[in-house]
């Protein structure tokens, strides 16, 4: 196990840091007065209090279950488990597949290498190509381990999204060959110009669909779900259960209680996304001009931008430009080997448009 190095630096930065490094959303965008309301009636009754069933509180798991069904995957509220953000969906789905070995990409989260390292899982990583996994690669992996774990959508950390050419031949691999997807997609709904279809709704019977309100309302409620059919999704409650009974009731009917406002959760979606559009293309225009050294792809959602800087040790200049006051995450964290040493994961989403200025002015005369 080693640690995540987000959460190590986060220990050396301090007020003044300018800091591309953690996946944060923007603060400003939390629809806190909203969910304040939404908080004081989930607290209206004493029954709020109460222990609640392992796989989450039903009126969630229905607007959770009707969301899907409305984006064309039909979808019941008994094939939803609310988890404790999807970092614990990630936990007791490996679990229950431990030291299986597992494909995932390369590079990819770290928190997710982080749980299967700890599930004991043998991860073998495929190369990730601007329009999705390598599926020469991704065929030939998954024909050993039938279990992989791809993030489709704006992925952590690239910002990559998978054509829907590549998301039809994975799906196809997988429905051929048999096993299992594991498709994590906390990113999917801050797109910048158009959705796409996941992977799941083409192998419903062989897929866990993972999705989380971290990045959509806010990271502190941690309330992630897992989607998947209802075979492949009871053996794992008894994992919920052994693990922590159910996930904090209160913040599951917060979270419910705002969705009944279904347009306002629209609307405040749609808030983000061009706020996030607008970042991201802030971002590059300040990397053109900034860092004109620096290759990457615009991403086409999430809140990422991923690239490399030819013959330079990222790693290195992290240290350096900490003591400058700024930091950023090199990318070797996110391979299992840490082979490549060249590459810089910014996040976009929590700067002002100032400090995005001076950040990327001060890394270049570093550099
Ligand atoms: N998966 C991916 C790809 C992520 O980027 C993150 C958060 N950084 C998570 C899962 C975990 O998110 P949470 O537990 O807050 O839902």
């Amino acid at each position: 196990m080693k640690r995540s190095f987000i959460r190590e630096i986060l220990e050396h930065t301090t007020n003044q840091t300018i800091s591309f490094a953690g996946g944060l959303p923007n603060e400003s965008l939390f629809p806190y007065e909203a969910l304040r309301d939404s908080g004081y009636r989930a607290l209206s009754e004493p029954s709020s209090l109460q222990y609640t069933t392992s796989q989450g509180y039903r009126p969630l798991r229905e607007k959770i279950a009707e969301h899907y069904t409305k984006q064309g995957f039909p979808t019941k509220s008994d094939e939803i488990l609310i988890t404790s953000g999807s970092q614990q969906a990630l936990d007791i789905i490996t679990r229950y597949y431990h030291s299986r070995e597992i494909t995932i990409e390369a590079p990819s989260y770290l928190g997710a290498m982080n749980v299967f390292n700890l599930n004991r899982l043998e991860q073998s990583a495929v190369t990730l190509e601007t329009d999705g996994i390598d599926i020469d690669g991704f065929a030939l992996s998954f024909q050993q381990s039938k279990l992989a774990y791809l993030i489709p959508d704006f992925q952590n950390p690239t910002g990559l999204t998978y054509s829907e050419e590549k998301r039809r031949a994975v799906a196809e691999h997988i429905e051929n060959t048999g096993g299992i997807l594991i498709e994590d997609s906390p990113y999917s709904e801050l797109f910048f110009e158009r959705s796409y279809p996941s992977i799941s709704s083409m192998i419903p019977e062989q897929s866990y669909h993972l999705g989380s309100f971290s990045k959509v309302l806010a990271p502190a409620l941690r309330i992630g779900w897992i989607r998947a059919s209802e075979p492949l999704l009871q053996p794992l409650i008894p994992y919920k259960e052994a693990m922590d009974l159910h996930t904090n009731s209160v913040a599951q009917r917060i979270i419910a209680d705002y969705l009944s406002d279904t347009e306002a959760f629209q609307r405040h979606l749609e808030t983000l996304r061009s706020s996030y559009g607008q970042k991201m293309e802030l971002f590059a225009k300040a990397l053109d001009e900034f860092l004109p050294m620096f290759q990457y792809n615009k991403p086409k959602g999430g809140m990422f931008i991923y690239g490399s800087l030819d013959g330079i040790s990222t790693s290195s200049l992290v240290q350096k430009c900490l003591q400058k006051d700024v930091v950023f995450v090199p990318g070797r964290e996110f391979y299992l080997d840490g082979s490549i040493d060249n590459e810089i994961r910014f996040n976009f989403t929590n700067s002002s448009e100032d400090k995005i200025i001076e950040g990327l002015q001060i890394i270049h005369s570093v550099l």
